[in-house]
């Protein structure tokens, strides 16, 4: 191979790279044939207050069930659009979505806010705010405070001032946001002073050695009293068992997501998982608190 000759190598590259396009382009095809064959599903996790018992929400996460290859994660597919008008379609799907489920569920007697995650391109829209307002506007019965919109990060600190200025447009019509993996963006924690961000939720690296890798604490600390500080709420993500639970709520963090609490579920299962679920005892045996008797926000 080293041996080819300058103009052969190009068109071994050329051959490569035209590969590459193509197989995008079918991918591509196929997503965009899956959104119109309704192949796309949301599914979703409850988010708790563990002192209080309190389901405060639920996150709405993809899903492909595609009819070869079965139920697909997000992390196979959405690199595919990524940047790609696409995912502003896929985008919008997912908050339609979202909004006709919180509308289902309301009429089921089920009082549920959602959180939508928002792609780095679908947020540097210029005509983001305006479509969502649209989008809104098709959902009269939607209660806009019960949509919630998770952030980057990394997408929030592209341009700063651009991000924050998004949100307090938003923040007009009681659409919240949250920033998502917060912690592992490399941003310096001051920067969350100019994003009027209402959550912000630990990455769940942080979380998964929490009680084997003793440097994990100290980082939970100061995110948690940061934002407690800027009167910010905090979630854990990835909260997979009573020991981590017990120690987060000792560390001063009410709000849990994660396998231990739920999995993610199809829209279907949540009514009856709400209703049954109760705090771990557990977790407040550990942590000396006391579990609260209302478990369940119904209409
Ligand atoms: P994320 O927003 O940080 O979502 C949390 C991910 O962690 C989800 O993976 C969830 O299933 C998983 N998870 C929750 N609890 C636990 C736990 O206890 N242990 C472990 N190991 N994992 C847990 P999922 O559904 O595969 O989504 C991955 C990422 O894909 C999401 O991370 C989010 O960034 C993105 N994503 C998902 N749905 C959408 C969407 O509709 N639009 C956009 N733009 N991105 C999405
Ligand atoms: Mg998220
Ligand atoms: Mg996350
Ligand atoms: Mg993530």
């Amino acid at each position: 191979q080293a041996k080819l000759a300058g103009k052969n190598r190009i068109h071994v590259f050329d051959a490569v790279l035209d590969n590459g396009i193509r197989l995008r382009n079918e991918s591509l095809e196929r997503i965009s044939a899956a959104l119109n064959d309704r192949e796309f599903v949301l599914y979703y996790q409850p988010k708790v207050n563990m002192r209080t018992g309190t389901v405060v929400g639920v996150e709405a996460l993809i899903r492909w069930q595609h009819p070869e290859r079965g139920l697909l994660a997000p992390a196979e597919f959405l690199p595919l659009v990524d940047d790609h008008p696409l995912s502003i379609d896929l985008g919008e799907w997912v908050i339609n979505t979202a909004l006709t489920q919180i509308d289902a569920w309301r009429a089921l007697g089920l009082d549920m806010a959602v959180s939508v995650n928002i792609g780095a391109c679908q947020l540097q829209r210029p005509d983001f705010v305006m479509r969502l307002r649209d989008i809104l506007a098709h959902h009269p019965l939607v209660n806009p405070s019960h949509l919630e919109l998770e952030i980057l990060e990394t997408s929030a600190l592209a341009d700063i001032k651009q991000i924050s200025d998004l949100i307090e447009a938003c923040a007009q019509f009681k659409v919240g946001f949250a920033l998502d993996d917060f912690g592992t963006g490399y941003s310096s924690l001051t920067y969350l002073r100019r994003l009027p961000v209402k959550m912000i939720k630990i990455d769940q690296s942080f979380v998964r050695n929490m009680l084997e890798d003793p440097e994990d604490l100290p980082i939970l600390q100061s995110v948690i009293s940061l934002a407690s500080a800027f009167k910010r709420e905090v979630i854990a993500e990835g909260v997979e068992t009573v020991g981590q639970g017990s120690m987060l709520m000792m560390l001063g963090c009410d709000l849990a997501q994660g396998y231990g609490i739920a999995r993610p579920m199809p829209a279907s299962d949540l009514p009856t998982w709400v209703r049954s679920w109760k705090p771990d005892p557990a977790w407040y045996s550990a942590s000396g608190q006391h579990p609260a008797r209302d478990s369940v926000r119904l209409v």
